[in-house]
């Protein structure tokens, strides 16, 4: 095949892989995987170990072994009970003795494996009555030579992510057919970049990485491809950050008789952290640069007092500002915390909504009012950039849970100034340092790690199966004494139509079997009266609100105590903190009840850190030493392989990585003259989530 032949075979299709079959490719679509060029970029994410083989008479039941021997006898079988596919043969090494091996549900390897033929398995020992066995345990077949040793069986065996219906054994064997095709692969790290950091070409990355002799090559190639993947994604921070300070933004100047108003203002003394981030923010809006800040503050820290500071330092300067919130309800909630805020202490400061509820003449006169000048704030959902909301003179641009919006509509909504505005994002979601230095690079972050003074910590237990009943109790008593809780669903990780399948099936159960005298509401993602339901649970309707995941509950009900989750073992200990954020608003004891499916001992370890800590940014670097970055944001959020988010454990990599994007922008040859980067980099500013 020529070298363009062999390119196109690396964009190919993984349809095009031998004997692979529609589910196959469903299940490596699943993964991420479409071409083969993804297959082989996809390296293992660890190895099993066997060990050298061993004599069949020293095999210890219970440990993973190795043994090589001849197959003595082989044929599949049909199981006597559940009417299994099996494939059983005996095995017996050079001093005579034997093992028994089954394959469950492998009827091919009959096929592969003949009497005669010198083998060898790995596996778990197993006491197979009286004589020892192994089942499904990994098998390479051996030259007849006595001298030859296993290549993969025995030595290393890689781990591959899979999904149902995928097995390691399946991707190996993909792998071993495409390898040879790694040497075409493009290399988008300079030479010069791979020089000083020790970085191998990509094509040996990818062959050390799916058939390393030593683990030390496997983690040479890991290395180089998370380098790689940060450097991508720092390269294209770089040049965002590079097009935002090249449109200039209108400069806010700092006065302090505004911050002084401001305060005599607030029903409340502003924390620490919440005048350091408004500080932090003051000193970029005073540049001719567009600020491009993100505010991650946890749930409840007050990230709503810093937005509205910066509005008013806005305002005195003549210029405009707009909040985004992703639904109606925080909208209207801002709406009113931004008046308490502001309009009292800033006579002339005028704050409006707009959502897509209100009727047309209202919409009207908001935009109208906007457009003139005439009003300082709008606060508003997706409808403030699906209406063509314009402004006189917009100055800054608020997104409030920034995650829950796109690049497109942020975009959007920075669009309406005249220049660029400036630019604060919110989020609630405690993210370590490296992390938010990792994802959003284009961004400088203000961390409020403080919560104000006064809150009634919500008492957090773990709950197991058999326990159940007490936490039905729990939210009985609570909801009798007039209090209100939220009922939340496990993460399914399937459809929407699967989640809100098993939520409405969930919440039919508790209203007809356990709460039949309380009054119930439900919301998932694909009920169209969801607005509705949260209204009326605001409104203290509802009692009890069932609810999945994915709906946003961020609202504020000081009313309600009680949190219980559902297979809290699912959800990552970022997030559990983010729902037990929704209660404790209020003076009254709250209580968060994690409910766990799986009892076992490090599930339950975990869950127990809630318990423990309250803290939202160390919980969050607990969890990343336990689950690893990923986990954190949950697979879909950050666009990164487990490689690099697993690479960013050593900070110290990150900034290497940082540095030498940067200086990509200003050297020669640099980004312009290395196309595959460019194509990398805006593939990824196309996927990641970044504003
Ligand atoms: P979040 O960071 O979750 O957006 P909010 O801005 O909604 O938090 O603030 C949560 C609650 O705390 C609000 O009722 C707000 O008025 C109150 N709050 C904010 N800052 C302070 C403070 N420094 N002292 C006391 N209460 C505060
Ligand atoms: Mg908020």
């Amino acid at each position: 095949m020529s070298i363009l032949g062999l390119r196109r075979a690396l964009d190919a299709p993984v349809t095009t892989l031998p004997k692979i079959k529609a589910p196959d490719v469903n299940r490596l679509h699943k993964l991420g995987i479409e071409t083969i060029r993804d297959l082989l970029l996809t390296l293992p994410f660890g190895w099993e170990t066997y060990g050298e083989p061993i004599p069949i008479a020293s095999l210890i039941v219970g440990v993973q072994s190795t043994v090589v021997g001849t197959v003595m006898s082989i044929a599949p079988k049909i199981t006597k009970y559940k009417r299994m596919k099996l494939t059983e043969a005996t095995i017996r090494d050079d001093s005579g003795a034997r093992l028994r091996v089954a394959w469950f549900n492998q009827p091919f390897v009959a096929k592969q494996l003949h009497k005669g033929d010198r083998v060898a398995v790995a596996g778990l020992v197993k006491d197979g009555y009286g004589m020892l066995e192994m089942q499904n345990p990994h098998h390479e077949r051996l030259d007849q030579n006595e001298e030859s040793e296993p290549s993969r069986v025995g030595g290393l065996m890689p781990k591959y992510h899979l999904v149902d219906g995928l097995s390691s054994k399946k991707i190996a064997g993909w792998i071993e057919s495409t390898l040879p095709l790694a040497s075409q692969l493009e290399d988008l790290l300079p030479e010069r970049v791979r020089e000083r950091h020790h970085l191998v070409p990509v094509a040996e990355a990818v062959r050390l990485g799916h058939r390393p002799d030593t683990f030390d090559e496997w983690r040479e190639a890991r290395r180089r491809m998370a380098f790689a993947e940060l450097f991508e994604l720092q390269a294209a921070f770089a040049l965002m950050r590079a097009s935002i300070a090249a449109e200039p933004a209108t400069p806010i100047p700092y006065r302090q008789e505004v911050i002084d108003a401001f305060k005599n203002g607030l029903a409340f003394e502003l924390t620490r952290a919440q005048r350091r981030s408004t500080w932090e923010a003051f000193q970029d809006m005073e540049k001719a640069m567009p600020m491009n800040r993100l505010l991650n503050g946890d749930v409840g820290s007050g990230k709503t007092a810093v937005a509205a500071a910066c509005v008013a330092m806005a305002h005195a300067a003549g210029l405009q500002s707009v909040v985004m919130a992703p639904t109606e309800i925080l909208a209207r909630q801002h709406l009113r915390s931004f008046r308490a805020y502001l309009e009292e202490s800033f006579p002339g400061l005028t704050v409006e909504l707009l959502v897509s509820t209100q009727s047309a003449a209202e919409r009207r006169r908001v935009r109208a009012a906007a457009a003139s000048g005439h009003c300082a704030l709008v606060v508003g959902t997706h409808a403030l950039i699906e209406e063509d909301v314009e402004f006189t003179d917009l100055g800054l641009a608020v997104v409030d849970e920034q995650h829950r919006f796109g690049t497109r509509q942020r975009e959007l909504l920075r669009a309406k100034g005249r220049g660029r505005p400036h630019f604060l994002a919110m989020t609630a979601t405690p993210i370590p340092r490296t992390l938010a230095l990792a994802l959003y690079g284009e961004m400088s972050v203000s961390v409020i790690d403080e919560q104000p003074p006064g809150r009634t910590p919500v008492e957090t237990e773990v709950v197991e199966p058999e326990q159940r009943g007490r936490a039905y109790d729990l939210v009985r008593e609570q909801v009798r004494s007039g209090r209100q809780a939220f009922v939340i669903c496990p993460l399914i990780e399937e459809s929407e139509l699967v989640v809100a399948r098993s939520a409405t099936a969930e919440f039919e159960r508790l209203k007809k079997d356990v709460f039949p005298d309380l009054r119930m509401g439900l919301v998932h993602g694909r009920l169209k009266e969801k607005d509705e339901v949260m209204r009326a649970f605001v409104a203290g309707e509802v009692q009890v609100l069932v609810a999945t995941a994915v709906v946003e509950v961020g609202v504020d009900v000081p009313n309600a105590t009680v949190m219980m989750i559902e297979g809290a073992d699912r959800f990552g200990l970022a997030q559990l903190h983010q729902f037990r954020g929704r209660v404790g608003r209020g003076a009254g004891q709250s209580h968060c009840l994690l409910l766990t499916d799986d009892p076992s001992e490090p599930a339950l370890n975990r869950l127990s850190l809630l318990t423990r800590i309250r803290d939202g940014f160390k919980l969050a670097e607990e969890d990343m030493q336990i689950r690893g970055m990923g986990e954190l944001m949950g697979p879909r959020q950050h666009g990164m392989t487990d490689v690099a988010m697993q690479a960013l454990r050593q900070p110290e990599l990150l900034s290497e990585v940082r540095q030498e994007a940067e200086s990509l922008l200003e050297s020669d040859p640099g980004y312009d003259q290395n196309p595959l980067l460019k194509a990398a980099v805006a593939r990824r500013l196309e996927l990641t989530s970044i504003s």
